[in-house]
């Protein structure tokens, strides 16, 4: 691609991201409306509270130094610390890291947790860059935002294409800026640093609690009950293999190259052992389908689990499901929220359905700071109590209220946070 074509691309995703941002701050304005909060508190919550730039000079393999940029982005520390991953991409820019603090805020907010929203980010490929390369420029990182991030501060966590290493070598850095060991600095690490169990597979789990809490208040059985998956990365390989373990039955799933369907029911196992570490296992198949057709296909519960702007005012109409689950963030415009709302289709909205992860993260810091190590089951355990309380209240303020599961979420998150902001004497 020539520079013009990468300047567009940038472009578009720039124009993406700050769609993003408004459509998020249309629904917390309605739902702070809802809640009989002032527009003041709109006008403060619109926004994050602190957003950091940073210029990162980092010495390359080859002798040369790249200057990198990054955010840091924390959205509202009225409840407590802000938390939120750290994404390294490309086409990462400042919207995207602002609305993706904002969403933190709001899924915090579902579960109750003690934290307000924080996102990063690191404009970089990671996919291009040598181990030593990404080990140097996460060190950076961590010194470049050292100052407004800590365990009672803001706890960053992986996102997109970082992963428990990235954390070790950040919780490493700041610790010895520190002088001391600060496990609860950051969540996602390795288990022999103070990792929680079941922290990888937290999303699909929660996810799944969602999908079953959904199943019975359509009166559908997940056993043999019909599951498409789009996405085959952590959250959606994870996911297909619960949902196949509960006895339903996965008939798509896909990933950036193209989808797999079957009406019968496709070999999860199989697929899950020849899937590469990037989420790709259609390219080994030639009767594949695009992901737009498997969108339409027919199924009773539909997962989106890749990237946003998947279901769009477009092919609302067809999707066949009865239930959409949001694993991914973003992947339902709000035109398309409504139509399928009025077609009577169950949406568990992002905030909601993808909260586990931010709930074991949780779990994770709260191990560090009592210095007590809990068993799978443990997590699990407290992780069902959460997402089933979450996913309750949020039902219940939609049918109250007449309203669907995206406002009611986002009502359910913004509560908290604006409860406490009046606390703290702010507005
Ligand atoms: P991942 O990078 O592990 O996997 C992404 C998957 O989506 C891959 O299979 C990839 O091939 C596929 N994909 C990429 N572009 C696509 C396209 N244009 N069409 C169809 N498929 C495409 O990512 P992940 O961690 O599984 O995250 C997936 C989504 O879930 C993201 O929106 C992410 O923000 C959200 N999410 C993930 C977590 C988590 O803990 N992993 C937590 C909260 C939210």
């Amino acid at each position: 691609m020539g520079a013009t074509g990468v300047n567009n691309q940038k472009i578009d995703k720039e124009q993406e991201s700050l769609n993003l941002l408004s459509s998020t701050q249309v629904v917390i304005h309605e739902a702070l409306n809802k809640l009989g909060f002032s527009d003041e508190m709109y006008e403060l919550l619109k926004e994050p509270l602190r957003m950091l730039t940073v210029r990162m000079p980092v010495k390359m393999d080859d002798g040369s130094v790249k200057i990198f940029t990054g955010y840091r982005a924390q959205h509202n520390d009225a409840v407590g610390p802000t938390k939120g991953g750290v994404r390294f991409h490309p086409e990462v820019n400042e919207h995207e890291v602002k609305a993706l603090a904002m969403w933190m805020s709001l899924k915090c907010g579902i579960v109750d947790l003690p934290y307000g929203g924080g996102k990063g980010g690191i404009i970089c490929d990671p996919r291009t860059m040598s181990m030593g390369e990404l080990e140097r420029l996460s060190r950076a990182y961590v010194r470049a935002i050292s100052q407004i991030v800590g365990p009672t501060k803001d706890i960053p966590a992986p996102d997109v294409y970082t992963n428990s290493q990235i954390m070790a070598w950040m919780l490493d850095e700041y610790s010895m800026l520190r002088e001391y060991d600060s496990p609860g600095f950051i969540t996602g690490k390795p288990l022999v640093l103070g990792g929680s169990q079941g922290r990888e597979k937290a999303t699909a789990q929660g996810v799944t609690i969602c999908i079953r809490e959904a199943a019975k208040k359509k009166g559908i059985n997940v056993e043999g009950a019909s599951v498409v998956v789009q996405g085959f990365g952590n959250a959606g390989s994870f996911l297909a293999k619960f949902m196949h373990d509960a006895g339903a039955k996965v008939v798509g799933i896909s990933d950036a190259y193209g989808a797999l369907y079957d009406p019968e029911g496709l070999d999860i196992d199989y697929l899950l052992d020849r899937r590469d570490s990037f989420g790709t296992v259609t390219t080994l198949f030639d009767n594949t389908i695009t992901n737009q057709e498997l969108l339409e296909k027919e199924c009773d519960i539909l997962v989106p689990a890749a990237i946003t702007n998947q279901i769009t005012i477009d092919n609302a109409h067809n999707i066949k499901a009865s239930i959409v689950v949001e694993a991914a963030n973003g992947p339902t415009t709000l035109e398309a929220t409504k139509i399928l709302t009025e077609r009577g289709v169950l949406l568990v909205p992002d905030v909601l359905a993808s909260s586990g992860g931010v709930t074991v993260s949780y779990f994770e810091w709260v191990q560090n700071n009592q210095g007590y190590y809990w068993t799978e089951e443990e997590v699990n355990e407290k992780l069902e109590l959460v997402l089933v309380q979450a996913f309750n209240n949020v039902y219940q303020i939609s049918q109250t209220r007449n309203i669907d599961m995206r406002l009611a979420a986002y009502m359910a998150g913004a509560r908290k946070m604006a409860e406490a902001v009046k606390f703290r004497g702010w507005l």
